[in-house]
Parts: C-alpha cells; sequence; structure tokens
C-alpha cells in the first residue's frame, strides 16, 4: 500500500500537437469558431483515458467499495484503493496518509473542523495569507468564530509575491495554524513553501497548503514540503469533478476525530459507542465517488505519461509568449508579476470591465474567467472589482495564445 516512490524517470519532451490530440473537448466548436480553453485554473480538461476509465468502471466493474466479497466488489475495490496508492506515489507520500475527499474545498474543512476546532481558544491565532481561495479563509473565519481564536493576514508585495519577512514577523507565538496556498489561482504566484514550512514549524506552527493549483503544473514532493496538511483538488488535474485528497501527518491523522459519521468509517458500532477504523478510512464515510477517483487514477498515469517537468517546461513557454504578446496591448494591466509564476495570467484593459471582455472573447470561442476568481480579499487589495483571467494548460498552443490576443484586441476595440 505503501511503496516508496522510486526516482522520477525523465520523460522525453512529448509531441504538443498529438498530446492536444488526447483532449476530445478541445476539437470543439464555440459560437462558430474553435474554441480556444484558457481557463484551466478554473478545472482542467480531461484527456480521453480519464473519461474511458470513468466509463469502462460503469460498464464493466461497478460494485460498491470494501463492502461485497463477489468478484465486482473486489475489482472495484482494488481499482479505487489503487487510485490512491498512485495519487500517494504522485505527491510522494504514504498511502495511508491520504484522505479520498471531494475536492480541496472539502480537505480544508476537514482539517478546520477535525484538527482546529478542537483546539483552538480564544487567544490563538489563524494566520492565513492574503492571496487565498475563499476556500482557504471561510473554514478559518467559521473555527474562529466558534473558539474566539483570531484570524491575521499575511500581506503581499507589490508583485504579488508574499512579503517573507512579514510573514515570518507575523509568525508570532500565539500563531497555531498557517494556512497557505502553494500557488496563487489568481495571481500565478508560487510560494516558496519548503522554506515557509520550515521556519513555520521552528515555531512549532501547524501549515496548511492548499496545492489545487500546484499539482496540475509541476512535479509535487509533499513529504519534502514539510507541512502538517496538503490538499488538492482532481478536476484541476485532468480526473473528475467531486475527487481530490488531503494528506496529513500520520500522528494527526490518528488524533482526529472523525468529522462525518457513517458506513466505511467503522470498525464496530452498537448503541453502547463505536469503534472508528483507521485513517484514512475514519474520514472517508459513506460511499465514495468510486468511478471518480478510478478516473483520476488514469488523470495520474496521464500526466506522469506526459512527463511533470515537461508540462512545467512547456507552460513557462506557453506564459512567456501570452504575457509579451498581452504587455503590447495598450492600457492592458497584468496582476501578479511574482518571479518564477504560474501560467496564470490576471489581467485588466484600461476602460474596459472584466465582463464585457469574456462575454466578447466567448462570442470569438477563447474562454477566460471573469469576476473575482473566489478571493475577494486579494481582489481588495489589487484595489478592483474584478479582473479578466487566462490560465493555461499544457494543451494550449503557441497559435492559440496569437488568436487569443488577436480576439481579445478586437473586443477593446469594440468596448473603446
Ligand atoms: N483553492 C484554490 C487555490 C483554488 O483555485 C480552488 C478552485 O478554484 C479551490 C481551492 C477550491 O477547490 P475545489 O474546487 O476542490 O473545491
Amino acid at each position: 500500500m505503501n511503496a516508496p516512490r522510486t526516482a522520477p524517470a525523465t520523460i522525453p519532451t512529448p509531441d504538443w500537437d498529438g498530446v492536444r490530440t488526447d483532449f476530445p473537448l478541445l476539437t470543439r466548436e464555440i459560437q462558430g469558431k474553435s474554441l480556444i480553453y484558457l481557463d484551466s485554473a478554473n478545472t482542467g480538461q480531461k484527456p480521453a483515458s480519464v473519461i474511458e476509465a470513468v466509463d469502462d468502471f460503469y460498464r464493466r466493474h461497478n460494485a460498491n467499495v470494501s463492502r461485497a466479497v463477489h468478484t465486482l466488489g473486489t475489482e472495484a475495490t482494488d481499482a479505487y484503493e489503487g487510485a490512491r496508492s498512485k495519487l500517494a506515489r504522485f505527491l510522494n507520500v504514504r498511502a495511508d496518509e491520504l484522505v479520498l475527499c471531494s475536492g480541496t474545498t472539502f480537505a480544508i474543512n476537514l482539517v478546520a473542523y477535525s484538527w482546529a476546532l478542537p483546539r483552538l481558544k480564544s487567544g490563538d491565532t489563524l494566520l492565513v495569507s492574503r492571496m487565498e481561495h475563499h476556500a482557504n479563509i471561510v473554514p478559518w473565519q467559521l473555527v474562529a468564530e466558534r473558539t474566539g481564536a483570531r484570524i491575521k493576514v499575511a500581506e503581499l508585495t507589490a508583485d504579488g509575491s508574499l512579503d517573507l519577512p512579514a510573514l515570518y514577523a507575523a509568525m508570532t507565538t500565539d500563531v497555531k495554524l498557517l494556512a497557505l496556498a502553494h500557488v496563487s489561482n489568481v495571481l500565478g504566484t508560487v510560494n516558496p513553501v519548503r522554506e515557509i514550512c520550515r521556519e513555520a514549524r521552528k515555531r512549532g506552527i501547524v501549515t496548511v497548503v492548499d496545492g489545487s493549483q500546484a499539482a496540475p503544473h509541476r512535479a509535487l514532493d509533499v513529504a519534502a514540503i514539510g507541512c502538517d496538511f496538503y490538499a488538492i483538488t482532481g478536476h484541476k488535474m485532468c480526473g473528475p469533478t467531486g475527487t481530490g485528497a488531503l494528506w496529513a501527518r500520520r500522528e494527526h491523522l490518528q488524533a482526529m476525530p472523525p468529522f462525518i459519521g457513517g458506513g466505511e468509517m467503522i470498525r464496530e458500532v452498537s448503541f453502547e459507542g463505536t469503534v472508528f477504523n483507521d485513517a484514512p478510512h475514519k474520514f472517508e464515510a459513506g460511499t465514495p465517488n468510486i468511478a471518480g477517483f478510478i478516473g483520476l487514477g488514469a488523470a495520474v498515469d496521464y500526466l506522469q505519461s506526459v512527463g511533470m517537468a515537461n508540462i512545467e517546461a512547456r507552460e513557462n513557454e506557453l506564459l512567456a509568449h501570452a504575457t509579451e504578446e498581452l504587455l503590447k496591448i495598450d492600457g492592458l494591466r497584468i496582476f501578479g508579476r511574482a518571479p518564477g509564476k504560474a501560467a496564470v495570467i490576471s489581467f485588466l484593459i484600461e476602460g474596459a470591465h472584466a465582463h464585457d471582455l469574456a462575454t466578447l472573447l466567448d462570442l470569438e470561442g477563447v474562454a477566460i474567467r471573469s469576476g473575482q476568481h473566489c478571493a475577494h480579499p486579494l481582489l481588495q487589495f489589487l484595489g478592483v472589482a474584478a479582473t479578466c483571467r487566462a490560465s493555461l494548460a499544457f494543451y494550449n498552443t503557441h497559435d492559440e495564445i496569437e488568436r487569443f490576443v488577436v480576439a481579445l484586441k478586437k473586443a477593446r476595440g469594440l468596448l473603446a
């Protein structure tokens, strides 16, 4: 169950045009134009192998997990647990420290309710960065409300980096937990989580890293990061929606009470009391999204066949191209210019509303996101009501970037 990871093999650079044909949806037309999908930070597209894995499960293997001794039940359980093992190897963690759940939102709530709520009290502080997604803010606010703990905000520098000296100064003795994105979904900032977690650990602060925007785009070694909790979501990493995971240090999983009660998470139930299953099953009550996790296992296989180092290099190339072209547009401002940032470009064009730009781009077949990206406190810091966000993935092409920029210039012309 817990095979240690062997050194990742170097995968030759793939034929990117070939990779693109793995994604059926990318051949779609929108408004009579070829789709240009630039919303992968929102959700990633799915390769055929993932869609087929889900389809194959329902056609040939469908049964519930861990309940039946019949052949289908065994096949379903093996495939589900196989997906957990694949994901564990992908993250370089132990499979029995990986709780499968519906995604990052659930994963962080699990930490909030099961780790933080019973431990925090008035006088304690939760440290949260300014660039967090609401999924890494609101659960802490709920904990703070119930416990009397307070929330302190780690602020950013002008380019959208975390202000590290300020962050370390904010790690005072009252701080019990630090909640931090590995990669920002708005700015693309890649936080030096390894260094930050080391500093937090020295001060006895428990760290929760939101890896939603990291796992799809770079090789991860969660064990080396040295955090206490790491959350990921499957739908952004080419997997099905409603899948994700929380990795936690064993000592936390053992000490934490169950969050949701029901079947699967117990060893024995009587009206006198219940004996819970071991972690991670103790946190997986009820029938899980079996087909989804089998699809996520296929997504992990797929990402590894392309190679995470290749994916990161490809996306860096696309990011550099898109940034250079966008900056040639008069009045265009990019939010988030941290060195080494990921391929997420939030921008505005002077005089044009973000939603108007996104609507006009849709008429050209270009899918970008506009709005506040579930990050209201960050947008308040940026001093804008909304931004446009083009988020790239390895399946995008240089040609798409050129066509996106042409479409954006046309949209801007219409709004001028
Ligand atoms: N955290 C970040 C940084 C995100 O970008 C997202 C999704 O956009 C989430 C959390 C929420 O994840 P989920 O969709 O799994 O609830």
